[in-house]
């Protein structure tokens, strides 16, 4: 049996809703499937807008709560008969009489509970669930709602509940046996929510859906768990800024979740533990893009793979901390990170060399004043005797990471690293690798983020072809004869060297261009005279400073 689960963008509107009861069609045919779902679109963000509202704007709490409400009833017109509509109006209606209520509650007493929060915040997922569970009918699936809260049990704190597992499981097991009447067909999960013992409503964190499929997954031992979403799946680094980045087809999970840094978050690490425990496949698929294939996430790949992806955290801050005083004193580490802990921040990456005479570490910029403050207090009577320096803080700087399982044993792949990241004119000013080897990882300037990431993706995902990137000032006699000498050679230059000359800035006297994707040499004069703008050295120069693609 399948767990799928379909995200927020997925079931936004009545068409995409649509689409998904497609998918549900073909991917499980006629087998039993449990589908967990999150709250449509941005359901979720609107209705936490509700408790903050309640207290200062009750009016507009209100209407808030109606554009909610309207919104469902006109999927539900989309997508359903008159008679499916009305059944969905009943669900509609009891939502609304208890989030007026609530508002109201929280007006009167002026107190936001996170108890009432996560109340409010789970509405989302059960109006989208009884919504999916209709139209999944409509197209004459035998098709049902189950709630999570029957099953999926959690202790506070509100809004991030903790799951207790073995009871869970057991609940799960139960809920879904054949035994309970789930023979064949569809059960529809609200994602997120769950209930305490005492059967108070509460929810597991921010994108919570993923764990209640990852959970449900788990306790009966599915045979995979699809997450539907609104990409293709796991890249090799963040599209945005990386334009040949591509989908992997193959991943582990411990890829996965080092990966799992930048951009669009496909997976949320902690959420997918319990598939990753009982050894469930997961597959991210594309909503949207439903014929392919995704990324399938497993424990192993076939793939020969060495490096997996690049990924990359924008910004942090360096603290280091040294001093003659720190060489082969026990405790220091331990004093460091503890005194770190006790502040609540968290060190993204560590770096002490082997003289022991500094121990440098990565925090995120909102947290790099309380961290400077707090080793001050810890380390007070060794800055005092002047056996440990004050601690130094480096701003503006980003975390590069190339992450691949089969990284491990293999040479190279740290001197591949840093030759391209110097090649390229980055400075590297802190390095990591644990000896599980899967991830290096180097700090360095924060303007040298995005060369960095291209120039790695380049040095590990397209090796075979690497382009050599030109800017040309001068189209005269000399530059003509030079362009056509590098098209005379271009087949010679791929096919013996792996070299591809690629003009990607061109100005004359009267005009310049730039493309960054290249520039076809055969028609460099034309384009010059048909999107050229007017030349300007000055600027010319700017661009070609601050263009960040790799080997210029
Ligand atoms: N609807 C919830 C959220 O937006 C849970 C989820 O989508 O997974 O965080
Ligand atoms: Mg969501």
């Amino acid at each position: 049996m399948k767990v799928l689960k379909f995200g927020g963008s997925s079931v936004a509107h009545a068409e995409n809703i649509r689409k998904v009861v497609e998918i549900i069609d073909t991917s499980c045919g006629s087998d039993r499937a449990i589908v967990v779902v999150s709250a449509c679109g941005k359901t979720t963000n609107q209705l936490l807008e509700l408790p903050d509202l309640s207290l200062s704007k009750a009016e507009e709490a209100l209407t808030l709560i109606s554009s909610v409400i309207e919104r469902h009833t006109s999927y539900a017109r989309d997508l359903l008969s008159h008679e499916k509509q009305r059944a969905y109006d009943e669900v509609l209606k009891s939502a609304d009489t208890a989030l007026r209520k609530i508002v109201n509650g929280i007006s009167l007493l002026e107190e936001a509970t996170p108890r009432a929060k996560d109340y409010i915040a789970s509405i989302g997922e059960q109006l989208s669930s009884h919504l999916l569970t209709h139209a999944l009918q409509e197209a004459g699936h035998t098709a049902a709602q189950q709630d999570a809260r029957s099953f999926i049990i959690a202790l506070p704190p509100y809004e991030n509940g903790v799951v207790q597992r073995q009871k869970s499981y057991s609940l799960i097991q139960d809920a879904f046996s054949e035994a309970s009447g789930f023979a064949s067909g569809i059960r529809v999960v609200p994602g997120f929510i769950a209930a305490t013992p005492e059967g108070h409503t509460i929810t597991l964190g921010r994108g919570g859906s993923d764990y209640t499929a990852a959970l449900i997954g788990a306790a009966l031992s599915a045979s995979c768990i699809e997450i539907w979403t609104d990409v293709d799946g796991l890249m090799t680094a963040d599209p945005n800024r990386v334009p040949r980045a591509f989908c992997q087809q193959e991943v582990t999970y411990e890829e996965a979740m080092e990966l799992s840094h930048f951009g669009a978050r496909v997976i949320y690490p902690p959420t997918i533990q319990p598939a990753i425990e009982a050894a469930i496949p997961i597959y991210i698929k594309n909503t949207f893009n439903p014929t392919w294939p995704g990324s399938r996430i497993h424990h192993s790949v076939s793939d020969a793979r060495t490096v997996t992806g690049i990924s990359s955290i924008s910004e942090v801050a360096l603290i280091r901390i040294q001093g003659s005083g720190m060489v082969g004193v026990t405790g220091i580490s331990g004093r460091v990170f503890g005194a770190l802990a006790q502040e609540g921040v968290s060190a993204i990456l560590i770096t002490q060399a082997s003289s022991e005479h500094t121990i440098c570490f990565a925090v995120l910029p909102a947290h790099a004043d309380a961290a400077v403050n707090v080793l001050k207090r810890e380390f007070e009577f060794e800055l005092y005797r002047r056996h440990i320096d004050e601690p130094i803080v480096e701003h503006s700087l980003s975390i590069v990471s190339v992450v691949g399982e089969h990284m491990r044993n293999r040479t190279g792949i740290a001197a591949r690293t840093f030759t391209a990241l110097s090649a390229n004119g980055v400075n590297v000013v802190a390095i990591a690798q644990g000896s599980s080897e899967r991830n290096i990882s180097a700090v360095i300037p924060q303007q040298g983020e995005e060369k960095a990431l291209r120039a790695l993706h380049e040095e590990f995902f397209f090796p075979e072809r690497r382009f050599i990137n030109v800017f040309l000032c001068g189209t005269g006699l000399i530059g003509t004869a030079l362009l056509k000498q590098i098209a005379a050679h271009t087949d010679a230059l791929a096919q013996e060297h792996h070299h591809d000359i690629r003009i990607i800035g061109v100005s004359n006297s009267r005009s310049m261009y730039m493309d960054e994707t290249g520039i076809g040499i055969d028609a460099i004069s034309s384009t010059l005279e048909r999107n050229g703008t007017p030349a300007d050295f000055d600027e010319f120069l700017r661009y070609m400073a601050q263009s960040t693609v790799p080997n210029k």
